[in-house]
């Protein structure tokens, strides 16, 4: 058979780059069909947080750490039900992302603790996922990797049960291999309902984080499907809360200084949680909501301190819980505010004495600064003592990653429903259902995955290609 290349791979961003560029150091000749007219995807627009353990970047900062450790954090969080294997790889291979990141041009002043592990592992790029982007596209374009932009695949050739090229365009190519990393889909509301309904049952206010990447809208999976690939990790993905304030906003981490109780009027968890926690359990609650409630004098003092809003250090600020913004929505009856805790209980349908025990306990630590209940760890913990009050509904409505997708083995190979492996097809990336689990362990996890597997799919790929006669 004639091969117009030896591996094509579908989506350049973050993965499609890094597998791009690992094929073509193995020998393989590679392209790159981009339906957008430029190369980065969603990674690009990311924070640029990469998790990875036993780093040279660690060391250098006196943080112990290793695979083993990053494994075991992973398997934990998520109580196992995540695949051991992959979780295996992506620990072992994680380290070797950031020196590989480092050796094109990459920085890191920051490492962080960016989900409720106990060693820092969240590795803050210097000029976050737009950097990683450039130094990737950079590196594609100084090798002469071929690329084609504007160019949206269709299908996928399948021939004698192997796939041997792609549709797109109108047009045919051919090739030995073919990797799929065409990213998530946050921007398609189909494929969140079907694939992602925890999130997609919030209606109107869904919003997901890929709205600047147009083509995140699941190709990959279908494109998969379409030639019998698995599909798993259903409704599972990042949910980060919001208090849809302003449309398609994104605040990944709500304040310190507010008091998030149920339904029930209980507090259920340390306001400032990190993401791998604190959407999961808003979700939760009773009518899948809670309610950020504070008074006046906090307001005022709490939101003028926007550290909260940027751990990674990438200069990010909320955009919602600013003084103004917050008057203007308790104008329209959006905020709910009352002149007593009481008649703020009354106007949510909280009981009375639910909420006003909740809000002795957390005043009582407050003035101790000690939240003895749910041991939030936070400079802004003020007393809400003095009406008026306000009460924000916050839900966990914005998508941060969607992580249903295609299964693959640890050669990434793409496996069909029966778990075999569909010969010259390999995936990586945020296209995948088996790396993230139910929890999303912490920031960097989705960069991380593309690059480590992007390079793991790009390396057997250039394998199996190579032992295909031409
Ligand atoms: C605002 C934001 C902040 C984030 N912050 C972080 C962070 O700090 N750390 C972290 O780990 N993760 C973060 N994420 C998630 C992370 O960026 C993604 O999970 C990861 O970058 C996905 O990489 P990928 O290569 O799989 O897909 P992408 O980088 O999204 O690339 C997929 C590419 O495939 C293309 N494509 C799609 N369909 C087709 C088709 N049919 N034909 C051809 N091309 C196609 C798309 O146009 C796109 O360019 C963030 C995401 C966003 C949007």
């Amino acid at each position: 058979m004639e091969y117009d290349y030896d591996i094509i791979i579908i989506g350049g961003g973050g993965g499609g780059m890094t597998a791009a560029l690992f094929a073509h150091a193995a020998g393989a000749k590679v392209m790159i069909l981009e339906a957008d007219k430029k190369l980065g995807g969603a990674t690009q627009y990311s924070e640029g947080v990469v998790y990875a353990a036993g780093t040279s970047v660690q060391r250098a900062q006196g943080i112990e750490d290793s695979a083993q450790a990053m494994f075991d954090y992973i398997m934990t969080l998520n109580a196992w039900q995540t695949r051991p294997d992959i979780i295996r790889l992506f620990a072992e291979r994680s380290a070797m992302t950031i020196e590989w990141l480092i050796s094109l041009g990459a920085k890191y002043e920051w490492v962080v603790k960016s989900g409720v592990d106990t060693v820092p592992r969240g590795h803050c790029t210097v000029g976050a996922g737009a950097e990683i982007a450039r130094l990737l596209s950079e590196a594609v374009g100084g090798q002469g990797i071929e690329t084609v932009l504007a160019t949206r695949v269709d299908s996928l050739i399948e021939e004698n049960g192997a796939i041997v090229g792609v549709r797109a365009s109108g047009a045919e190519l051919r090739s030995k291999a073919v990797i799929i990393t065409t990213g998530g889909f946050g921007n398609s509301p189909g494929m969140r309902a079907k694939y992602f309904p925890s999130v997609a049952q919030h209606g109107d206010i869904v919003y997901a984080v890929h709205n600047f990447a147009p083509f995140i809208l699941g190709d990959g999976i279908k494109l998969g499907e379409a030639v019998g690939a698995a599909v798993t990790g259903h409704d599972t993905g990042l949910m980060l809360p919001s208090a849809a304030l302003i449309p398609n906003a994104v605040e990944a981490f709500l304040p310190p200084w507010t008091m998030l109780v149920n339904d029930e009027g209980r507090r259920f968890m340390p306001e400032n949680s990190p993401y791998a926690v604190s959407g999961y359990l808003i979700n939760e609650q009773t009518r899948s909501h809670a309610w950020a409630i504070f008074d006046e004098k906090t307001m005022i003092e709490g939101s003028q301190d926007k550290r909260f809003s940027d751990p990674y250090h990438t200069g990010a600020e909320s955009q919602t819980w600013d003084e103004a913004l917050i008057r203007k929505h308790a104008a329209t009856g959006k905020i709910k505010t009352a002149p007593t805790l009481e008649a703020l209980a009354d106007q949510l349908n909280i009981d009375r004495f639910a909420l006003a025990e909740t809000m002795r306990r957390y005043n009582e630590d407050a003035h101790a600064g000690q939240d003895s209940e749910w041991q939030k760890v936070s400079p802004k913990y003020f007393p809400l003592e003095n009406g008026p009050f306000y009460a924000v509904e916050v839900r966990a409505s914005v998508i941060g990653q969607t992580s249903a997708g295609l299964d693959i083995d640890t050669q990434g190979r793409v496996r069909d429903i029966h778990g075999r492996p569909l010969p010259g097809l390999y995936a990586a990336g945020e296209v995948l259902g088996c790396v993230q689990g139910k929890r999303y362990s912490g920031g960097g996890m989705g960069v991380g995955n593309a690059l480590t597997f992007g390079r793991l799919a790009g390396e057997e790929a250039a394998k199996y290609a190579a032992s295909k006669a031409s």
